[in-house]
């Protein structure tokens, strides 16, 4: 077996089968360890919406310039992205630009859809308050009730599932040597890094990224933690919905093939894979006041997920000063992030370069020496 490498990618969630498609397009050899049998990728439990828009201040946290730019960078990138990856694969990602409504049933909620258009204007970003016939206009499933809508025209989504697929399937054919095995630990030494599997086989590369999501148990805790989202999925026609709809307690997401995403719950700092049955039973509840022809659909899945979070909602993104790289903290906006994070940190490993995106997320923001549990 081989075991020496240019690069290791620990994690093959969307952030590091992404960087592992930039790094082996630029001609890296590549190896690509991931636990995912036993560490569930949250990529796979995403709703997929690419909404730096509605994610903008999303409960007061979100809230940098600089967090805003890298996610409104990162859409810009979404068709092309998305385009090249169908092209290369001939696997369908469900990428879907026809931007997202949030609704507003009161005053109170209309207030707050208009403090968030002012916050994404103020920006740069492009979202209005439209009439609630306007909304049904668009979306005719939508409730009578709803007083306005907060509209983003550039917000768009892609299915998480097909799109990991895909991205697997990229890497593979890019010659990407794919080991599914948790990596216990990082060492690093005189002669270079070096990581040691669980099963107990080390392997060096001259650099090494760790991009294990919320639970690696290479990173510090205290940087980088679960925060648990539940979620389901429900059978619609196909046209029920055609696009995101964020209403107050559950966002919508069609996808191809009659299936809805309802998402999702949110408690910082538990993991585990329970799904909680009243938060499910309050998302569709509140999904079925959003489009009343819903209640009573069949539920088709539903699910948990461990979104990576961090201290201050932003990613982390660079290196540590014992040379190894970070790419992780996506939080609840890996999905969206997935095509910067990767052009960035190739630029960075490969050329040296670190663009004031990097600046802003280096892992040195928390005190370097503290990034590793091993190291
Ligand atoms: C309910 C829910 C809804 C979400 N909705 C959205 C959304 O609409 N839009 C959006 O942009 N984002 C969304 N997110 C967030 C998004 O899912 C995450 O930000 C993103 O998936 C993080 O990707 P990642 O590659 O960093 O981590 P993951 O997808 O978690 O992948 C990490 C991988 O690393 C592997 N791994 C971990 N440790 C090790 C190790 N030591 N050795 C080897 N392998 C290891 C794991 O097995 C896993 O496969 C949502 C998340 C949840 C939970």
């Amino acid at each position: 077996m081989k075991k020496t490498f240019d690069i290791a990618i620990i994690g093959g969630g969307v952030i590091g089968m992404s960087l592992a498609r930039a790094l082996a397009a630029r001609g890296a050899e590549l190896a690509l360890f991931d636990a995912s049998v036993s560490v569930p990728p949250a990529t796979n439990a995403a709703a997929g919406m690419l909404a730096p828009s509605f994610e903008h201040g999303h409960g007061g946290d979100c809230v940098s310039e600089a967090l805003y730019h890298f996610g409104a960078h990162s859409l810009s990138l979404w068709p092309n992205y998305a385009a090249a990856l169908e092209e290369e694969t001939g696997q369908f990602i469900d990428f879907r630009g026809d931007g997202a409504l949030g609704l507003a049933y009161t005053e109170a909620h209309a207030n707050e859809l208009g403090e968030q258009a002012s916050r994404v204007a103020a920006r740069g970003g492009d979202a209005s308050i439209i009439s609630g016939d306007d909304a049904r206009a668009m979306e005719p499933a939508l409730s009578k009730e709803i007083l306005c809508a907060l509209w983003a025209p550039n917000d768009a989504q892609v299915d998480p599932k097909r799109l990991l697929i895909a991205l697997r399937a990229a890497v593979e054919k890019k010659a990407v040597q794919l080991f599914p095995e948790k990596v216990a630990r990082i060492d690093v030494e005189d002669n270079g890094p070096r990581c040691t599997t669980f099963s107990g086989e080390a392997f060096s590369a001259r650099k090494i990224v760790v991009a294990g999501g919320a639970v690696s148990g290479l990173v510090d805790a205290g940087l980088v933690f679960p925060v648990k989202g539940d979620a389901t999925a429900i059978e619609i026609e196909e046209g029920f919905l055609t696009r995101v709809v964020r209403a107050p307690g559950a966002y919508l997401c069609p996808k191809a093939g009659g299936r809805l995403v309802i998402g999702a719950s949110e408690e910082y700092g538990r993991d585990g894979d329970a799904v909680d049955a009243k938060a499910i039973e309050t998302l569709q509840a509140n999904a079925a006041i959003a489009a009343p022809q819903l209640k009573g659909s069949k539920e088709l899945e539903r699910w948990t997920g461990l979104r990576p979070g961090t201290p201050d909602a932003a990613p982390i993104l660079g290196q540590t000063d014992t040379g190894v790289y970070l790419a992780l903290g996506h939080y609840r906006n890996g999905v969206l992030h997935a095509p910067a994070s990767a052009q960035e940190m190739t630029a960075l490993i490969l050329d040296g370069e670190a663009s004031e995106y990097l600046e802003s997320f280096n892992p040195s923001r928390f005190g370097k020496d503290k990034a590793l549990q091993h190291g």
